[in-house]
């Protein structure tokens, strides 16, 4: 494990004695504390004023119980959490994850990593995030309709356009956005468009929001190849995945030139050396919610593999968009011999600290997804400004928007490494650094609160 500094060595230890059990949440603060050692020394006052004990203990961390009845007339009982982490930026922002292996400490990294990529969007949002662990895979519409009345029920009175604004995550997509939009406004007697973003269309919602952050993670990618001359005509990729930001990002990359040969679930994952078919697996996934080995019944030529890894699957390009620490260190090393030249991340925290050392050690480029994966949340504050303004913006003006953002942040990360002399890890460091600084020279002007 490499050291930290020592101002900050003793904060990392409290943090885990204080939190004990939530394994990822010590990951996700140890990955950012691994980059701030010269931040420390550049400005120490971060450290007198307690700055980064209180960025690692979340403002208000919620639980609750979700109780509904399934279909058979049973009750079920599921437990609900919000984690508002930091609100020094603006109103708490960040996602709702419906999966069953959702516990505080996953809340927690989420909640943590949210800070930093709501602060590097340079737009008005501080960090949270949510969920329960209600598996939503194999329940009926109207079961899904009331867990998420429930959870609403007890959510509705920590949230508001000014204070809390919760968005989508794994297993909440614009279906579950809807229901959950549907109870706030019925228990509220409130028309509350900014309460929530990821809505549909017909009822507030923003055009490229659903597309936004596999969009996203492609045109970051994309500004990293401009940046050594290159692009993505050609290009192999590997997309793991098939939901929200999988789906996007393969859209993306066929529409800039590249070709996307492998995608997965978490059941195992398909190869079609032809690229994927993308209206397929939108059909398969979107339409019927069903496994993505269904593929291979229509293209017969693809090939699926039930477990295994995807990262044994040859690509230029590798894009983990599923979920946190699914690439370890073999996976890494599949990747490295195999000639991969960048592994950007979808997903949050999909790359497991051993990964991401092999990566550097082997010169491949390693961007991380606070930085990555950051046009969903963006976006998500550029739905917030259209409710705001009571106005719907085009779909071709949302996306340059999005464009943009990612653009800069790309910008971001590379200036500050710079401004640190910082060579090695810059997309992580530079991500890490740019964000703190924002959030923690807010946090010093607002006083001791
Ligand atoms: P979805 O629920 O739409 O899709 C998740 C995909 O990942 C599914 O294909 C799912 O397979 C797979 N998956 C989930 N859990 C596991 C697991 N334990 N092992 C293997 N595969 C798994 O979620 P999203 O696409 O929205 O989110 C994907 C990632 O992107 C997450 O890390 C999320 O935090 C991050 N993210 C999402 C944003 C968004 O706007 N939606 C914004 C920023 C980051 P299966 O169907 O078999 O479960």
């Amino acid at each position: 494990m490499p050291q930290l500094h020592p101002r900050l060595e003793a904060i990392f230890d409290e943090v885990i004695h204080t939190n004990p059990g939530e394994a990822e949440f010590h990951q996700a603060v140890f990955e950012v504390f691994e980059s701030l050692g010269p931040v420390v020394e550049k400005h120490p006052e971060y450290v007198d004023a307690e700055i980064i004990r209180r960025l690692c203990e979340p403002e208000r961390q919620l639980i609750f119980r979700v109780p509904w009845v399934d279909d058979a007339g049973r009750v079920q009982v599921n437990r609900g959490f919000r984690v508002e982490f930091n609100s020094a930026l603006g109103p708490y922002k960040g996602g709702l994850r419906f999966h069953p292996s959702v516990y505080l400490g996953i809340m927690k990294f989420l909640g943590f990593e949210q800070i930093f990529k709501n602060a590097l969007t340079s737009l008005p949002i501080g960090g949270a995030k949510g969920g329960s662990d209600f598996d939503p895979k194999g329940r009926s519409e109207a079961e899904v309709m009331r867990f998420c009345q429930s959870f609403m029920t007890e959510l509705y009175r920590h949230l508001g356009e000014y204070t809390d604004v919760p968005a989508g995550d794994i297993g909440v997509g614009s279906r579950e956005i809807g229901y959950l939009f549907g109870q706030y406004k019925r228990i509220t007697n409130r028309y509350e468009s900014g309460v929530l973003t990821g809505k549909g269309y017909a009822y507030g919602g923003s055009l490229v929001r659903t597309e936004a952050t596999g969009y996203g993670t492609v045109f970051f990618v994309n500004e990293i190849l401009r940046s050594k001359g290159d692009d993505f005509a050609g290009k192999r990729v590997v997309v793991s995945g098939s939901g929200n930001v999988a789906i996007f990002a393969i859209e993306k990359v066929h529409q800039l030139g590249g070709k996307v040969v492998a995608c997965s679930d978490s059941s195992g994952y398909i190869v079609d050396e032809n690229g994927i078919d993308l209206e397929l697996v939108k059909d398969i996934k979107l339409e019927k919610r069903g496994r993505i080995k269904d593929y291979v019944d229509t293209v017969k030529s693809a090939k699926y593999v039930a477990g295994g890894s995807i990262w044994d699957v040859q690509c230029d390009i590798a894009l983990p968009c599923a979920t946190q620490n699914e690439v370890d260190e073999a996976d890494a090393n599949s990747l490295i011999k195999s000639g991969a030249i960048i592994v950007a991340e979808g997903a949050n925290m999909p790359c497991t600290p051993e990964a991401i050392r092999a990566f550097t050690q082997a010169g491949v480029v390693y961007a991380p997804g606070k930085a990555v994966n950051a046009g969903g949340v963006a976006t998500s504050a550029l739905e917030m400004q259209q409710n705001a303004s009571r106005d719907s913006w085009s779909f071709e003006y949302t996306e340059a928007r999005l464009s943009e953002i990612m653009k800069n942040i790309h910008e971001t990360c590379v200036e500050t490494a710079d401004e640190y002399g910082l060579k090695d890890n810059i997309y992580s460091d530079g991500a890490n650094i740019a964000g703190f600084n924002k959030v923690a020279s807010a946090m010093l002007a607002l006083g001791v609160i």
